[in-house]
């Protein structure tokens, strides 16, 4: 038992690969994964630190750890390590027995080796911030599913005024094309038909001379992904050669996620965003232009500190004017040693966050219903996500959900499978299997 680990996994998308990561690492190392924190000598929580619910939510799930199993030795990884390192060592009740951030996962062997070995005294912990790990040759040790994740690039150095994550995870470092070719050559010879390039700003990818075009030419090139996704990247990154890429190659995926945050100047400035709503609208009309057929979704933040309601109302105009596919919409809730929380007070009512929120989620809404509307009577081909009982659920090109009745057994979840859609809602399409 004292080599058994179990992890779980909160937060975004890079932390689930990072615990594939971890998983790599731990059984290279001769530690043994197990599924319940019940056959398990040390529990790992990968943390995020992006939401007050997502920290208050790992520290509840340290006590109920703790209160089942005892004897077992609780270690918390990703950005909840970074950002509160002190208070988590510090605090007795929660007794936490090793601490690693998101650069020192190499490290981690010796950590839980330290932390389980009675005679030493101290905590083990190591939250340095890298400005060189990228993992670069370690592969996530499990991936099943339709999608593949595959990090590019790790760290960000934008410091918008919200976001913890520069602070938790360092500056920009990218991978080498090479070992993510040779990454995505793997998956490909798994099955994997899509592969999804991740990264904190997946567009300011540089290694070298190589810019983010140069991978996804060389990935869209030499191997036979039939869809390629990227995200999150930031909007003062997307130059017009990508956008000639994008649309010129059939098997990278027209939708793109532009993460607009909000529509007024004033506000963008405060959030350090870098660009101003002119600049961003140019920017849809550019990409609209260049792939016709694309498909935008974003990211916005309502009542960010001392937003007007006339301010909020120019994020609403942006959006009545691009009508994104699908949109993020959040409140603004302070995050813990961020500019934002340390700088603006938190001065927007919860009643008018709410009513900025519900008045985006009702014009997305019906946006969303519009644009899903535009496939209905195409054939497209769907990727199965999942197959429940009498429905497959998979996704088109433009990563709208795809529902449709189960027509034989031999379908299998990651086939791209032909079908027409039949009708839309504004969550997703209804279809059939294409008969040939
Ligand atoms: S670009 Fe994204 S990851 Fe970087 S600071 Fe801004 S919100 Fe955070």
């Amino acid at each position: 038992m004292k080599n058994q680990i179990y992890i779980e996994t909160y937060g975004c998308q890079m932390n689930t690969y990072d615990s594939d990561l971890v998983q790599s690492i731990l059984i290279n190392h001769g530690f043994q994964m197990v599924d319940s924190p019940n056959q398990a000598s040390v529990a790992l929580l990968n943390t995020c630190s992006i939401r007050e619910n997502a920290n208050n939510k790992v520290l509840n799930r340290v006590h109920e750890i703790k209160r089942v199993s005892s004897d077992i030795k609780i270690g918390i990884l990703g950005c909840m390590a970074t950002n509160f390192k002190t208070e988590l060592l510090d605090n007795k009740r929660l007794n936490i027995d090793l601490i690693a951030g998101p650069d020192s996962y190499q490290a981690l062997p010796s950590l839980i080796n330290d932390a389980i070995d009675a005679q030493i005294q101290e905590k083990p912990f190591d939250v340095t911030l890298s400005e060189f790990e990228t993992y670069e040759s370690i592969y996530p040790a499990q991936k099943d599913g339709a999608n593949a994740w595959v990090a590019i690039m790790r760290g960000c150095n934008n410091f918008c005024t919200f976001c913890v994550v520069p602070y938790t995870r360092g500056r920009e470092r990218s991978r080498s094309i090479s070992s993510i070719l040779d990454e995505v050559k793997l998956l490909e010879d798994q099955g994997f038909k899509q592969v999804t390039l991740l990264g904190q700003n997946v567009n300011s990818y540089r290694f070298g001379n190589d810019t983010f075009i140069d991978l996804l030419d060389q990935i869209s090139s030499k191997t036979s992904i039939k869809r390629i996704r990227f995200t999150s990247p930031h909007p003062k990154d997307f130059p017009i050669e990508l956008l000639q890429l994008i649309n010129d190659r059939p098997n990278i995926c027209k939708q793109i996620h532009v993460p607009l945050q909000s529509g007024n100047d004033r506000i963008l400035k405060k959030m350090n965003r870098s660009y101003t709503q002119v600049e961003f609208l140019s920017l849809i009309d550019t990409i609209k232009s260049t792939i016709p057929t694309v498909a935008l979704s974003t990211d916005i933040i309502v009542g960010f500190p001392t937003e007007t309601h006339d301010e909020f109302l120019d994020t609403k105009h942006v959006c009545e004017t691009v009508m994104f596919d699908h949109a993020f919409i959040f409140k603004y809730s302070e995050r813990p040693n961020t500019r934002a929380a340390l700088k603006f007070p938190d001065d927007v009512s919860a009643d008018d966050k709410t009513e900025r929120i519900m008045a985006l989620i009702e014009m997305q809404k019906s946006h969303s219903k519009i644009k899903n509307s535009q496939w209905v009577h195409q054939k497209q081909d769907i990727l199965i996500e999942r197959i429940d009982d009498h429905q497959l659920v998979g996704r088109n090109d433009a990563n709208v959900l795809v529902y449709c009745p189960k027509s034989n057994d031999l379908i299998q979840v990651g086939d791209l499978v032909p079908c027409m859609i039949q009708s839309a809602t504004p969550h997703g399409l209804k279809a059939c299997v294409h008969q040939q």
